[in-house]
């Protein structure tokens, strides 16, 4: 944890300051063509900024209360791999309405029966002159309603071995036999849904990358993480922290239980513990080191913390914790509710809990590898 933030004087800083006193109010286009929203991102599209210099951006935006625009698929997963591997049409195409949080994605990549062991995938693509007929069924596919693009992993070859003879595509949302069905969750929202593919013709120019070799795409995909400083709320980055929770516990009084006292104690204990491993995540990327089994670990005890802080405040409710409206000890409701009802999808996506231990079983450990009993 050796760093500093550059002092007020650095030039970056200086740099940003008066962009944003040209630009005090701007829109996700004005941002994405300053190369604000990914300055990671080889420029045009970003600033091809270092890890000091993305913090030091995110310092500034926040001090002037400006948001980013929301496309986390779009941005976080579909971007990056276009980047790595899309031709210079796809580039030009897709990557500054997706900054800019014109043109959301989706992940279409789950599905009934491939899903942490996602390389079982059955959705076909199968060539036909200059397009691609796709049929198959993908679900848990969040947003996909409100995307315009989707990234879609299908099997071009069936004869080949599992990883292999997968490709990537960009799949326009509103294509003829795309059916799309919501799934509505125990939150009451509707986020997620299943997609169904019927004779599906895609351009083969939305092929991403060679043809078989979407695999490695989409480790691509789901390997991007960029440098924050910011922890984030106990949902995945939203809603509210524990700090937060014990905020609203001393201004109600406190509490006098014993165990909830504890574990209260606990909650506090594992935010710092999470502070401290993210740190040393940003200060080894500062060094130039490549992102450790840190980021497995982590993820394994922030989902478990986030389902920890919530059960807490469901608990502090009381009886009232049966009504949509009370928070914990009479506080108004705001995400409390809905981030209990939320909390158990905490250790199911972006791989399960089980699955991170796997990868710090073999990686970190050195245990022998997981037993693949569908192969
Ligand atoms: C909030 C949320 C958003 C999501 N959004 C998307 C999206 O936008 N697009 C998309 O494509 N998918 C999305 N998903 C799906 C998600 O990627 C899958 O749910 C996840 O990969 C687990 O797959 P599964 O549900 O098929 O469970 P399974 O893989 O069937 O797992 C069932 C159980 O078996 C355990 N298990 C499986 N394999 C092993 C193993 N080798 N060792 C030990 N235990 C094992 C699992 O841990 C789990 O407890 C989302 C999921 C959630 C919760």
């Amino acid at each position: 944890m050796d760093f500093d933030l550059p002092p007020e004087d650095d030039p970056r800083r200086a740099e940003i300051r008066a962009w944003l006193s040209n630009n005090p109010h701007p829109t996700g286009r004005q941002l994405a063509e300053a190369g604000y929203v990914a300055p990671h991102w080889p420029k045009p599209y970003g600033l091809d900024a270092d890890p000091i210099h993305q913090l030091v951006i995110d310092d500034e935006l926040r001090r002037a209360n400006v948001r980013r625009p929301e496309n986390m698929i779009g941005i976080g997963w579909a971007g990056p791999t276009i980047l790595h591997a899309g031709s210079e049409a796809q580039k030009e195409r897709y990557l500054l309405p997706l900054l800019a949080g014109e043109e959301v994605w989706c992940q279409l990549f789950s599905e009934p029966g491939a899903g942490s062991d996602l390389a079982g995938l059955r959705t076909r693509a199968v060539r036909d002159g200059d397009e691609y007929i796709v049929n198959g069924q993908k679900i848990w596919t969040s947003g996909a309603h409100m995307s315009k693009f989707g990234i879609l992993i299908a099997r071009t070859d069936p004869d080949a071995s599992k990883h292999k003879g997968i490709s990537y595509f960009v799949c326009p949302m509103d294509t003829p036999g795309i059916e799309i069905r919501p799934i509505v969750e125990m939150t009451g929202t509707h986020m997620f849904n299943e997609v169904f593919f019927t004779d599906v013709r895609i351009p083969a120019e939305n092929l991403v990358g060679d043809e078989n070799e979407g695999w490695s795409l989409a480790k691509v995909t789901l390997g991007n993480e960029r440098v924050s400083l910011s922890s984030g709320g106990a949902l995945w980055g939203r809603g509210p922290t524990a700090g937060d929770l014990i905020d609203v516990v001393r201004s109600r009084g406190g509490v006098h239980d014993p165990v909830m006292r504890q574990r209260l104690a606990r909650l506090h204990i594992e935010e710092k513990v999470l502070d401290l491993i993210r740190l040393r995540t940003v200060s080894a990327r500062i060094r130039g080191e490549p992102p450790g089994p840190e980021a497995s670990i982590r993820k394994v005890m922030a989902d478990e913390h986030g389902q920890h802080i919530m059960q807490v405040s469901r608990d502090l409710c009381g009886s009232g914790g049966m009504l949509t409206t009370s928070g914990p000890l009479g506080a108004p409701s705001d995400m409390w509710y809905y981030g209990y009802l939320f909390s158990p999808a905490l250790t199911i996506g972006g791989g399960t809990g089980e699955v991170q231990r796997n990868i710090i079983g073999e990686r970190v450990l050195g245990l022998p590898h997981d037993m693949d009993l569908s192969a």
